[in-house]
């Protein structure tokens, strides 16, 4: 589905959990958060994900790049799939390396089923990516971490929309009970988000997109009055 003129959104509308993915189609063609490939009720949300690209004319062939915004299985396992299909890197924060494992670890304590991690083939720090030869397609890289160590947010300046994983939804913020989390540093990783200018989709990880400036600055006051 498309946003803006470069941003597609593919939110997640099965029964169980999966986390919504963003397509950016700019200089370079990046995915992000491509998500599960199938979840606790057995959706294939891999398949989901890839005839929904099909629909707006994408296909794994066109994919220059995954972005993850953190390591979750709900975010990233859908990376290893891919990876087999089409060699294409993928980017995310180096903390999220070793969080990975420890969760894994955490995942396979609780469910005896360990899950697939994908190899990071870049790692990302706070600052601007330069997609392309020109100069003009820039994406803003943001830490923002507490839901995970190493979660990043991306901010798409020339189509004014904001990436924000599992640390900002539609009306809530992300958990931060699990391993390596924290709700003080979310709160933190929250004033950081609000704070950049000329948002006019707030794209989260899960539920329904924030549109237009005066529902997000909203959305930030609601949260921080709710969780902070
Ligand atoms: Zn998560
Ligand atoms: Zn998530």
């Amino acid at each position: 589905m498309q946003l803006t003129e470069r941003v597609f959104g593919y939110p997640w509308r099965g029964r169980g959990n999966n986390c919504n993915s963003y397509l950016y189609a700019g200089e370079k063609v990046i995915l992000i958060d491509p998500g599960h490939i199938q979840n606790e009720f057995r959706e294939n949300c891999l398949e989901v994900l890839l005839q929904a690209l099909a629909k707006d004319g994408f296909t794994l062939e066109n994919i220059d790049l995954m972005l993850c915004t953190h390591s979750h299985p709900d975010h990233c396992e859908a990376a290893v799939a891919i990876k087999e299909k089409k060699p294409v890197n993928l980017a995310m924060h180096k903390d999220e390396e070793p969080h990975m494992e420890l969760l894994a670890r955490f995942f396979e304590q609780m469910t005896a089923k360990r899950p697939a991690l994908p190899r990071i083939d870049l790692f990302l720090q706070e600052g601007e990516l330069e997609l392309g030869a020109a100069g003009e397609d820039k994406i803003q890289v943001l830490h923002t971490p507490g839901h995970s160590p190493g979660s990043l947010s991306f901010y798409f300046p020339r189509d004014k929309a904001l990436v924000t994983g599992d640390a900002v939804f539609n009306g809530s913020i992300g958990r931060t009970d699990f391993p390596d989390g924290s709700l003080e540093t979310l709160g933190e990783s929250v004033r950081k988000l609000s704070a950049v200018k000329e948002v006019e989709w707030l794209l989260p990880g899960h539920m329904q997109p924030v549109k237009g400036q005066a529902a997000i600055e909203n959305n930030y006051r609601l949260i921080t009055h709710m969780f902070f």
